[in-house]
């Protein structure tokens, strides 16, 4: 095990604590942004699993500038944990869809304050272009920019099945276009979805390990009220993961996945009220603790089985 890294996979709350020497914690910003996939521009209903309105904390209000929301979510954070250096998450719907000029004031403003170290900004690949990553760029040399960008899976059956409206490739365009830049590079994916098998989800932990990837969150598939895969689960139930099947997938995944990636998110644990399966009523501390624990019984940790090296 790669003695850099504290647990037995690259976590990173270490990764921040490290490189910033205490923890830096992540406000949410709701800037007001749309997504193209559900206002017309590519799709109109979202991504099947999509339910954005369910996970929005009470002190980001897209009715308030950027710069209250911070101040209210660093309040908030600040009231139970001790922290003066925050990341500005723009989190909700599409991060980049909107004009240059509006992003750059946007970005500019969560900067001002003077506890944001720097930003993370989750997007579309299909929403990115030369001159928004110029943007980002210009910002990346000052501050930690990390640029998180949707990937949920690397095969083009899943994308079409969940309504993505962009393709595999789509996602390696925008990687080409970011990499090779002082822009930090985020991708989040969904394990469980009905049309993968178990062998084709674990080979997403090579693919990513050869790719530019600085960052990976991973959540198993959640069916959310109000949203086309709950009409589509109710209708026709597919199997998911049990509690103990997921917690060993992940430890199976990690082996395969490279060292150098960090983790920011290993399971996803949506509020009670707007889940429908898997009802497992766990929550992330325990998940972690629960892989953590499988990680140690195993004798196995983050990149110990990985067969391609990354090209890194
Ligand atoms: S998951 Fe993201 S891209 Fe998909 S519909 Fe929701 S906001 Fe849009």
């Amino acid at each position: 095990m790669g003695s850099f890294m504290s647990r037995r996979y690259n976590a990173f709350s270490a990764y921040m604590k490290n490189r910033f020497g205490s923890p830096v914690y992540k406000v949410i910003v709701d800037a007001g942004f749309t997504c193209p996939n559900r206002d017309g521009t590519i799709g109109s209903s979202g991504c099947i699993y999509c339910n954005n309105e369910s996970f929005r904390p009470n002190s980001c209000n897209p009715a308030l500038t950027v710069g209250e929301q911070i101040k209210r979510g660093i309040g908030f954070i600040k009231r139970r944990y001790k922290s003066d250096k925050f990341l500005a998450y723009f989190q909700p719907y599409t991060n980049t869809y909107a004009p240059l000029d509006e992003l750059e004031r946007l970005y500019k403003e969560a900067l001002a304050n003077p506890h944001v170290i720097g930003l993370a900004i989750g997007t579309r690949p299909d929403m990115v272009d030369d001159q928004k990553i110029g943007l980002i760029q210009s910002l990346a040399e000052k501050y930690f920019v990390l640029v998180e960008y949707g990937m949920q899976s690397i095969y083009d059956k899943t994308l079409q099945f969940i309504n993505r409206g962009h393709d595999y490739r789509t996602f390696l365009s925008a990687l080409e276009m970011t990499k090779n830049r002082d822009i930090l590079i985020g991708v989040h994916i969904i394990l469980g979805f009905p049309t993968e098998t178990r062998e084709e989800m674990l080979a997403m932990a090579e693919e990513l390990s050869n790719l530019p990837v600085n960052f990976l969150k991973i959540h198993h598939l959640q069916i959310i009220k109000d949203t086309p895969l709950a009409v589509l689960y109710r209708e026709d139930p597919f199997p998911m993961f049990s509690y103990d099947e997921y917690i060993d997938f992940v430890t199976e995944f990690l082996e395969r996945l490279s060292s150098r990636i960090v983790l920011q998110r290993l399971f996803a644990a949506s509020p009670g009220n707007v889940l429908i399966a898997p009802q497992w009523e766990k929550s992330g501390q325990e998940a972690i603790r629960d892989i953590e624990r499988r990680l140690a019984s195993k004798d196995t940790w983050q990149g110990k089985q990985q067969k391609i090296h990354s090209a890194q």
